[in-house]
C-alpha cells in the first residue's frame, strides 16, 4: 500500500496537521511504483529529509499513458461537453482554494521559498490559471473558411489525446497549472511528472482530483527522476505531446526522444539570460527596486530573472549605489521562510548550491569585482547572499550563462544601439526589461530586443491573459492566454463538397 506523509505546521497562516499520499496517482487510484523506488525530499532551509516519495519508473508510465488513453476514449475529449471541463476545472480551482494556506506551507517546507510568496504568488496565481482555462472550455472554436459555393471548409481544434508533460521545481504548483488547466481545458488527458526535488504540493494537488470529479485517468501524477519517468514520458509512443519547462539541456533531449521516436509535438519552456536596461530618463527609485526584485525574487531561480543589469553612464552610479543597498537588505533578510519579515530562502538544493557558488567562483577567476554578496549565508541550508558583479566583460561565464540563482552583472553603457546589441548578444530570449520614461524610445528598443517577452517599467510581471514564451534558445512555442488552446489542440481542416458533379 502507497504511504502517507503527515508533518505538523505552526506557521503564520497554517496551524494544524497536513497528510499526503506519497504514491503514484495513476487511473484515479494512489498505486506503490512497480520498481519499488523511493527518492528522498528535502527541506532547502535545513538540508534535512522531510520524507520520501515513490518514484516511478518506465513501467509506471506505461500504466499512466494506459489509463489516460482509456479515459481519453471513454470519459473525456468531445465525449465530454467543455462546460462539464469548465466546471470541473472550477471545483479544483475552488479546492486548492480551501486548502491554499495548507498547499503555500507544504510549498514554502519543500521549496524554501517565502511563505507570503508561497500563498500570493504560487498558490495564488495557481487558483487564477485553473479558474482562467475553466472560463475556456466551452469557448474552443474552429473556423469555416469561405471558398466558393461548392464547397463547406472549417477547421476543428481537436485534443492530442494523452499529453505528457514534465516540469521543474522552482514554482511546482505554478508550472503544474499552467501545463493542466489549458491541457484540460481542451479535452487532453495528463501524464505529469513534478520534479523529483519538490513533488509535495502536486501529491497534494492530487488528491483532489477525484474529489472535484474527474473521471478516473483524466490526470495521472507520476513523480520520478527525469532519466527515468521524464525519459520515458519523451520516448512515449502513447503520447502525441510533450510540454516541458527546464533546463535548454534536458530540452534537447526531450526533443531528440520525440524526433527518434513518434515525432510527438514538443513546448519547451527553456532558460534564459535576461537582460534589465536602465535609461538616464527612468524614475531611477522605481527602476532599483523593480531591478532588484527582477533578479532576486525566487532566490534568482527564475527563468526569466534579470540578471544581466545595463545601466545608461548618466545614472549609473546612482543606480549601482542603491541597487548595491537593495541587496544588502535582501540578504539581511534571509533565515526561516516561514517566520514573518524573511525575505530571502535557500537555493532549492545542495546541487543548485553547489553549481552558483562554482560561477561565483568563476566570476572572481575571471577577473570580475564582487560588489556585494559572494559567499552563503548561515552554516545551515542553502542560503546564498544576493551577489552583485561589477567590472565584467562579455565573454565570462557569469555574463553568458543561466546562473539560475541571486547573482547578477551590472554593466555601464553609453548609447540605445549599444546597449539593444548588447541585450541581444545571447543564445537566449526569454524576457527582457526596460525602464525609461520616454515612451517613444520604450516602444522602440521593446521591438528591437530579441526575446518573448517585454516588460517596461516593471519585472517579471505575469497575466495569465497574456502568451509566455522563448525566442532563440529559450524555447519553442506558447504558454498562458489563448495561445495555450493552440498548444494543446492540433487543427483538422474539413472540405465538405456541396455542388461540384463530376
Ligand atoms: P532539469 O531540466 O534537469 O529538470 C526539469 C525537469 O525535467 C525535472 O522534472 C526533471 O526531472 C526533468 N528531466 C531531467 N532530465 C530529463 C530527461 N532526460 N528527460 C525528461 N525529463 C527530464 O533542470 P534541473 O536540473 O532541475 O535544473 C538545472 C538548470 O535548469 C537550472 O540551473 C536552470 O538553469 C534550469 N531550470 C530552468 C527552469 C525554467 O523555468 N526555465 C526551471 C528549472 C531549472
Amino acid at each position: 500500500m502507497p504511504g502517507t506523509f503527515t508533518h505538523t505546521f505552526d506557521t503564520p497562516t497554517f496551524k494544524g496537521t497536513s497528510t499526503i499520499n506519497t504514491g503514484l496517482f495513476i487511473g484515479g487510484q494512489w498505486v506503490d511504483p512497480v520498481e519499488s523506488e523511493f527518492i528522498d525530499v528535502i527541506n532547502p532551509a535545513t538540508g534535512k529529509v522531510i520524507t520520501k516519495v515513490a518514484g516511478g519508473s518506465k513501467a509506471d508510465v506505461d500504466k499512466a499513458v494506459e489509463a489516460a488513453k482509456k479515459a481519453y476514449k471513454t470519459a473525456w475529449g468531445f465525449k465530454v461537453h467543455g462546460r462539464v471541463r469548465g466546471q470541473l476545472l472550477s471545483k479544483l480551482a475552488d479546492l486548492i482554494e480551501q486548502n491554499l494556506d495548507e498547499f503555500a506551507a507544504l510549498e514554502t517546507l519543500n521549496t524554501g521559498k517565502v511563505l507570503a510568496n508561497a500563498k500570493n504568488m504560487d498558490i495564488g496565481s495557481s487558483i487564477q490559471v485553473f479558474r482562467y482555462y475553466a472560463g475556456w472550455a466551452d469557448k474552443i472554436q474552429g473556423k469555416t473558411i469561405q471558398t466558393d459555393e461548392n464547397k463547406l471548409a472549417y477547421t476543428r481544434n481537436e485534443p492530442y489525446g494523452v499529453v505528457g508533460q514534465i516540469i521543474p521545481w522552482n514554482f511546482p504548483m505554478g508550472m503544474l497549472s499552467w501545463k493542466i488547466a489549458p491541457a484540460i481545458a481542451t479535452g487532453n488527458t495528463i501524464v505529469l511528472k513534478p520534479s523529483e526535488i519538490t513533488p509535495l504540493t502536486a501529491l497534494k494537488f492530487a488528491s483532489l482530483i477525484n474529489e472535484a470529479g474527474f473521471p478516473p485517468g483524466v490526470i495521472n501524477i507520476v513523480n520520478g527522476y527525469g532519466s527515468t519517468v521524464g525519459q520515458a514520458i519523451s520516448e512515449h509512443h502513447g503520447i502525441e505531446k510533450v510540454a516541458f519547462t527546464g533546463s535548454t539541456l534536458t530540452g534537447r533531449r526531450i526533443l531528440k526522444a520525440s524526433a527518434e521516436t513518434n515525432l510527438k509535438d514538443v513546448t519547451l519552456e527553456l532558460g534564459g539570460k535576461s537582460p534589465t536596461i536602465i535609461f538616464d530618463d527612468a524614475n531611477v527609485e522605481q527602476a532599483i527596486k523593480w531591478a532588484a526584485g527582477g533578479l532576486f525574487f525566487n532566490m534568482g531561480q527564475m527563468c526569466t530573472a534579470g540578471s544581466r543589469v545595463f545601466v545608461q553612464e548618466g545614472v549609473y552610479d546612482k543606480f549601482l549605489e542603491h541597487f548595491t543597498a537593495a541587496a544588502k537588505a535582501m540578504g539581511e533578510s534571509a533565515g526561516d521562510p516561514f517566520a514573518p519579515g524573511t525575505g530571502h530562502g535557500p537555493q532549492i538544493s545542495q546541487t543548485q548550491f553547489d553549481r552558483v557558488m562554482a560561477y561565483i567562483d568563476s566570476g572572481k577567476q575571471d577577473g570580475a569585482t564582487v560588489h556585494i554578496g559572494g559567499v552563503r549565508h548561515g552554516d545551515e541550508g542553502y542560503f546564498i547572499k544576493p551577489t552583485v558583479f561589477t567590472g565584467v566583460r562579455p565573454d565570462m561565464k557569469i555574463v553568458r550563462e543561466e546562473i539560475f540563482g541571486p547573482v547578477g552583472v551590472v554593466i555601464k553603457f553609453k548609447t540605445e544601439e549599444e546597449v539593444i546589441q548588447l541585450a541581444n548578444d545571447t543564445i537566449y530570449g526569454l524576457a527582457s526589461h526596460i525602464f525609461t520614461e520616454n515612451a517613444s524610445r520604450a516602444l522602440r528598443v521593446a521591438h528591437a530586443i530579441e526575446s518573448g517577452s517585454v516588460w517596461v517599467n516593471c519585472a517579471n510581471a505575469f497575466e495569465v491573459g497574456v502568451p509566455f514564451g522563448g525566442y532563440k534558445q529559450s524555447g519553442i512555442g506558447r504558454e498562458l492566454g489563448e495561445w495555450a488552446l493552440e498548444t494543446y489542440t492540433q487543427i483538422k481542416a474539413v472540405h465538405v463538397n456541396i455542388g461540384v458533379k463530376l
